[in-house]
């Protein structure tokens, strides 16, 4: 147990010991896919198939979910979902108020085109975080 272990990260190696890995996984430093040398094994191996961390992946997984069930497609991030309504409800009230039928044309344009959007970036692009390719995006983007 007396080798040091290394993280390398574009191809620079960073000397470090068990608990510093540790603590940089758990605050998210260490990405899943990041080289680090196991000096037990002797070997490099990808930073998620390190045993010694693994609960530390898992911890900071599980952080992330905490923040919503959601994960975006096209940002990565993880939220839930806000509700866009297209138009605008003066336009809606406007219409309403001069001319009854494209009021109710309006509105029910603005009902049907609703739709659940990604708070941060705005695009409709969720998809349920506990879905495979949830867990993928996850995996990437920790
Ligand atoms: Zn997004």
């Amino acid at each position: 147990m007396s080798g040091k272990w290394v993280l390398r990260i574009e191809d620079k190696d960073y000397a470090a010991t068990l608990e510093q890995l540790r603590a940089w996984v758990t605050e998210g430093r260490v990405q899943p896919q990041f080289y680090v040398f196991n000096p037990t094994l002797d070997r490099w191996a990808y930073a998620k198939e390190i045993e010694e961390l693994k609960p530390q992946f898992l911890a900071f997984v599980q952080s992330r979910q905490r923040h919503g069930s959601s994960i975006c497609t096209a940002c990565g991030k993880v939220g839930n979902p806000i509700t866009h309504t297209k138009g605008s409800i003066f336009i809606e009230l406007v219409l309403w108020l001069c001319f009854l039928i494209p009021g109710i044309l309006y509105s029910l344009w603005r009902m049907t085109t609703k739709e659940k959007v990604c708070r941060y970036c705005r695009k409709a692009s969720l998809i349920p975080i506990n879905s495979p390719q949830g867990q993928q995006i996850l995996a990437r983007t920790i």
